[in-house]
């Protein structure tokens, strides 16, 4: 009998033979990075970017300039986040960011190169100085001009109290994001880091990202290039997955629960 095929056209049996294979490339590994892009938490109910319901559909963020330009558009932004953090706090890690802890305590994982800004991977348990956030974290809040800065539930405390546009407590400047807005450079020291733990790494494990979005999608290529073995699981196929040497087509959470029950 045949087996399933996905859409991908891979058979039930090539992907538990791949998860296998996996399994054993993680063994044979000590210094693995975790490459992490928002499919590694829609599990915990937390829509990627450009899927169906993603936060693309329901309102692309603004650039930089934008925002720090026009009242309106931080109006906008603040109306917005109010009602999306709140839903980010109820939030809970799933059994994939459960998998990058036992692989952290197994002593093979030396960094989690995360594109996401949800603060999972620390909820799950993973060390704060492993986790490398390419593109902020949404936690985080902070002034434009001064620099000073305040945990997201205390802006979300003054939004709630009825703050419309939330200035900056000790100059009056205008507060942002801890996240990257478009048009903005990765930030340096954490692209610094997620370099340099790419180039020393014996395997970069990609989980959930669409490897799409530039420069960070270099980042995998650079680990192979450097000696590194590639592994990438995604429900899709992704750009790089020619240059894979395993490669899994299937649903992040449970793939790597597999993975973790061998270490
Ligand atoms: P993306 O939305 O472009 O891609 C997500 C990828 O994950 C897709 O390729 C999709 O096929 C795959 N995927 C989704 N669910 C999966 C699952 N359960 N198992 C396996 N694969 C799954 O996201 P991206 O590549 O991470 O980049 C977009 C940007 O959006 C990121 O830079 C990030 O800053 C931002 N973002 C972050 C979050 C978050 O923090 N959770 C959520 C949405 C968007
Ligand atoms: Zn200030």
């Amino acid at each position: 009998m045949l087996d399933k095929l996905t859409d991908s056209g891979e058979s039930g049996a090539s992907i538990s033979n791949n998860i296998v294979k996996l399994a054993e490339i993680v063994m044979s590994s000590s210094s693995i990075v975790a490459f992490t892009g928002a499919g590694i938490s829609t599990e915990s109910g937390i829509p990627d970017y450009r899927g169906p319901g993603g936060v693309w559909e329901r309102q692309a963020p603004p650039t930089i300039g934008d925002f720090l330009e026009n009242e309106a558009t931080r109006r906008e932004f603040w109306a917005a986040r109010r009602d999306r953090y709140a839903e980010l706090l109820s939030k809970r890690p799933n059994q994939g960011h459960a998998a990058l802890v036992a692989l952290e305590r197994s002593g093979r994982l030396s960094a989690v190169i995360t594109q996401n800004i949800d603060g999972l991977h620390q909820a799950a348990g993973n060390s704060p100085d492993k986790v490398i956030e390419l593109h902020g974290t949404t936690h985080l809040i902070q002034c434009a001009d001064c620099g000073s800065e305040w945990s997201g539930k205390a802006i979300q405390e003054r939004l709630d109290a009825g703050e419309d546009v939330p200035t900056c407590e000790n100059c009056g400047g205008i507060l942002r994001s801890g996240t990257i807005l478009f048009g903005e450079p990765l930030p340096r020291v954490a692209l610094d880091r997620a370099l340099a733990a790419a180039r020393t790494c014996d395997l970069m494990l990609v989980i959930g990202s669409s490897l799409i979005v530039n420069p960070a999608a270099q980042i995998p290529l650079l680990a192979k290039r450097a000696g590194a073995r590639l592994a990438i699981i995604n429900r899709l196929s992704t750009p790089l997955d020619g240059y894979a040497d395993v490669h899994i087509v299937g649903e992040a959470g449970p793939t790597l629960a597999d993975i973790a029950k061998g270490l």
